[in-house]
């Protein structure tokens, strides 16, 4: 089953006279329970070609599916409809809200949604504790670790049960032991509980978890693989 998909797209991006091609005609798809790695040196094009596919951005060119549903040309608010509903994504900063606690953080995606403040409280609490975060729930965001502070964005990622997960570099920014366990609960979320994921890093244990691999190069896939 299909749930995200890029038929020849391109991204251009314009810097005052000169024009960079960020991707170019790349065909790519995304299938339930997949676990995929991206690869590929700074400024290939990872952080575009994740974007795309989980339409914080738009192609210059090209058509993206998802659901089977071409979603090229819909209106900007059904687009933030999907992303709320079908996607989370996990970044390498983290993206926090700082005067937010992490059980407000997590809740975030939630509220614009048509759901009772008692299962709110229900599902931010069940995501918390899948990361293991249950005792940082009141922890503003300067009070947590590096890898606590992605444990909240992962459950914030988590919490409106999405489709597809996507994480830009998640573990560029934590330490070595830290950056493992962020892998070790990545994996599990897609063992145990099936969720598709992707995710952009450079990281050989990252590389070695995942299920499968490409590797972008100049704004092209060249290589495709299975881990
Ligand atoms: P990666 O994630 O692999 O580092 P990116 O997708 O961030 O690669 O960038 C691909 C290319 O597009 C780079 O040359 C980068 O400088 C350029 N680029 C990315 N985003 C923008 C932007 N918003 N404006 C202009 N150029 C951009
Ligand atoms: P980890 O085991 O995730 O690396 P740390 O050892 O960095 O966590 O932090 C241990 C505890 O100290 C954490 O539970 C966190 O709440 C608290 N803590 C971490 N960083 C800070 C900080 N900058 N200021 C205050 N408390 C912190």
């Amino acid at each position: 089953i299909s749930i995200a998909e890029l038929r020849g797209v391109t991204k251009k991006y314009k810097v005052g006279e000169t024009e960079i091609q960020a991707l170019n005609n790349v065909y790519f798809n995304v299938t339930k329970g997949d676990f995929i790695v991206v690869a590929g040196p700074s400024g290939s094009g990872k952080s575009t070609f994740l974007n795309i596919l989980g339409s914080i951005d738009k192609p210059t060119s090209g058509n993206i599916l998802f659901n089977g549903l071409d979603i090229t040309h819909v209106n900007l608010e059904a687009l933030h409809q999907l992303r709320l509903n079908k996607i989370g994504f996990v970044f390498q900063s983290f993206n926090l809200v700082p005067v937010l606690t992490a059980y407000e953080n997590v809740e975030l995606p939630l509220l614009f949604k048509n759901i009772s403040k008692k299962e709110i409280k229900e599902r931010v609490t069940t995501v918390l504790e899948k990361v293991g975060l249950q005792d940082r729930m009141d922890h503003l965001p300067a009070r947590l670790s590096g890898g606590q502070k992605q444990r909240v964005a992962i459950a914030r990622a988590l919490v409106g049960n999405p489709e597809l997960i996507i994480a830009d570099e998640p573990t560029a920014n934590l330490d070595r032991k830290t950056a493992i366990s962020i892998m070790e609960l990545i994996t599990k979320l897609n063992e145990d509980d099936k969720v598709t994921i992707i995710v952009a890093s450079h990281d050989p244990y990252v590389i070695e978890k995942a299920k499968a691999k490409i590797v972008i190069q100049d704004g092209k896939i060249f290589k495709e693989e299975l881990v």
